[in-house]
């Protein structure tokens, strides 16, 4: 599967596409653009979607 389907996103936007799970963060995250809200973030949580689902989505992710 390409890299195009796994999305930074920010925390509160992994709370809504995931109410009450816990996400995987990296431990040394970079600052990246979150998919779903367009904001910037340093989460460091990666979600795996199709990215025809997240509008703001550049499909310009580096491979993980
Ligand atoms: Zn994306
Ligand atoms: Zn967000």
């Amino acid at each position: 599967m390409s890299s195009a389907w796994t999305h930074p996103v920010c925390g509160p936007c992994y709370d809504e596409l995931e109410p009450g799970r816990e996400p995987v963060r990296l431990r040394d995250p970079e600052l990246e653009s979150c998919c779903a809200c367009g904001f910037p973030t340093r989460s460091g949580i990666y979600y795996r979607r199709d990215p025809d689902r997240f509008p703001r989505c550049t499909r310009d992710h580096d491979d993980r």
